[in-house]
């Protein structure tokens, strides 16, 4: 987990060393403080100067994700003055780790590739795979708005039009990048970019700890930057956008002690704070219990392994070589599957094909993960399961691809290409704790309610941080979709709030 976390901060600082050169100006100015060490090394990535941080702003963001930053456009394009402040050393958080891709119903690139699809499929899709528990007025302004929503990051230079499937769905809305790589990297640097040459401030190391209101309207935050004495920064709204909570032990302790001991896939900065924020001024926190578990993580650093893998046609086996469910299900039913084998885990199987199309195999390939062999019954070897069992399993599910007939476990999707072009590959797997549907109640204005379910006037939030959207079970890729939609409508929202007092 260390590990990656440096590779990604690594690989996040080079990333802003390019992203931000156009917005440099105000921005990298060096300085003599007498923090200096932590300092300059945020300057030199392209984030704001301490020194320059002003007593107030139009609007504060609290947490540069993907929500974080395009809120902070979107506030910015609007003519406000926002300012991002992040806790960690860099922008990014989960989503910078995001993989398969972003759905959306009815987009340009859809409808260019042949694909015919709706916003009532969409609607209803992720309803059921919700079990009918999503908040359902957040989930029509959802779907209602996401071929927008990968518009406008095109319009941003952020071009998602590569296209596959996450399970629960039924037809190719997974957007991501031309070539097929995760998301997460290339959308992180789209909208960094964006921040810095709209010369957004952004400030790094910068802890909110507390939300501030006077007369019942929100007017500020007290935020520690550095490890200094933390500071008191007036603004007009707030927008929270702090992600979940699946990597704080304590959370997960209270409300769902059963996952305490599971990985996480999540990044270090995953601890919930928006919740502890929101609720101490009346906002309501919802659904607490609900955490995603991913079916495919890696247990020794807690690497997620997307679902495009299975996306683009892996199949899963168990520890004596056999298929033991519809891959293509959803996360929870998969998951469920998993755990319910003798050593609680399982292996993706798939052939060079898939290794092609889904190219974040190439990270896993770095990191050991993937084993290889020429054969399916080299593989066999390779793993340790019955060589007769995998040759079967494979044999069966490719006759089950070419007839378009899956009578063993029913997988309608993602059934485009037999596993038959060699070397063949597996990649060991189990669930992880993944996501957190629960958090704050909004409306669709990503105003946060009370208890009364009246707005709280100023405060907004979105992303990851938000309750409801998901219900049950969150479907892949719509995650990305709830950042970008909501953090966009967080943005003018926070925006109009301003203007018109
Ligand atoms: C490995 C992995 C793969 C995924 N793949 C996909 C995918 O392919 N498709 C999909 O739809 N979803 C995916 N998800 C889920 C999705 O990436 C996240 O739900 C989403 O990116 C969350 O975005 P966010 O902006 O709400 O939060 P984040 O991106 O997590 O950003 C929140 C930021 O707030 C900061 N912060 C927290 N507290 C404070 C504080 N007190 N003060 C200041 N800053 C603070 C954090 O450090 C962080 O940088 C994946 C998640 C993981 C972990």
């Amino acid at each position: 987990m260390k590990k990656w976390l440096s590779i990604s901060l690594l690989a996040c600082s080079a990333l802003l060393l390019t992203a931000c050169n156009s917005g440099k100006s105000t921005q990298t100015k060096s300085t003599t403080t007498q923090s200096s060490q932590v300092t300059s090394s945020a300057s030199k990535n392209g984030y704001t100067d301490p020194k320059e941080l002003k007593d107030s702003y139009d609007v504060i963001i609290v947490g540069a994700g993907g929500a974080g930053m395009t809120a902070a456009i979107e506030a910015k394009d609007a003519g406000l003055n926002p300012v991002i402040f992040e806790k960690m050393p860099v922008a990014g958080g989960n989503t910078s780790k995001s993989s398969s891709g972003m759905n959306a119903a009815g987009s340009k690139f859809q409808k260019a590739q042949g694909i015919n699809d709706t916003t009532d499929a969409f609607y209803e899709e992720t309803l059921k795979g919700g079990k009918g528990t999503n908040d359902k007025e957040l989930l029509r302004y959802f779907v209602d708005h996401s071929a927008e929503a990968i518009d406008w990051l095109d319009q941003n230079g952020i071009k998602l039009d590569n296209l596959t499937i996450t399970g629960g769905m039924s037809v190719k809305r997974t957007h991501r990048p031309t070539d097929g790589s995760a998301i997460g990297g290339y959308l992180v640097k789209g909208l960094e970019r964006n921040v810095a040459e709209r010369k957004i401030p952004i400030f790094v190391n910068a802890d909110v700890k507390d939300i501030h209101t006077d007369n019942g309207v929100v007017d500020g935050v007290k935020v520690q930057i550095q490890g200094e004495k933390a500071k008191n920064i007036k603004a007009k709204a707030v927008i929270v956008t702090t992600g979940g909570y699946g990597a704080s032990k304590e959370i997960l302790a209270k409300y769902r002690p059963d996952l305490k001991d599971y990985v996480t896939t999540n990044s270090k900065g995953t601890t919930g704070d928006g919740i502890a924020l929101v609720e101490k001024l009346g906002g309501q926190i919802i659904d607490m219990d609900k955490v995603q578990i991913h079916p495919t993580v890696n247990q020794e650093k807690g690497i997620l392994i997307g679902e495009a893998v299975r996306g683009e046609g892996a199949i899963l086996v168990d520890d004596e070589g056999n298929r033991f469910v519809n891959e293509m299900d959803t996360r929870d039913k998969v998951s469920a599957a998993i755990n319910a084998l003798p050593k609680k885990r399982a292996y993706l199987i798939f052939d060079q094909g898939v290794r092609s199309r889904a190219t974040a195999i190439e990270f896993y390939a770095k990191q050991g993960y993937v084993k290889e062999g020429k054969t399916v019954a080299d593989l066999a070897k390779t793993i340790k399961v019955p060589k007769a069992n995998l040759e079967k399993a494979v044999a069966n599910w490719n006759k089950a691809v070419e007839s378009k007939q899956d009578s063993e476990f029913n997988r309608t999707t993602a059934m485009e290409h037999t596993l038959s072009t060699p070397n063949y590959y597996a990649i060991q797997i189990a669930p992880g704790v993944h996501y957190s549907m629960g958090g704050v109640k909004i409306n669709t204005n990503t105003e946060v309610l009370n208890k009364d379910n009246q707005p709280i006037k100023g405060l907004y939030v979105a992303g990851e941080l938000v309750g409801g959207l998901h219900g049950d079970n969150r479907i892949g890729g719509n995650s990305v979709a709830d950042i970008v939609i909501f953090g966009r409508q967080a943005g003018q929202q926070a925006a109009a709030f301003v203007k018109a007092q």
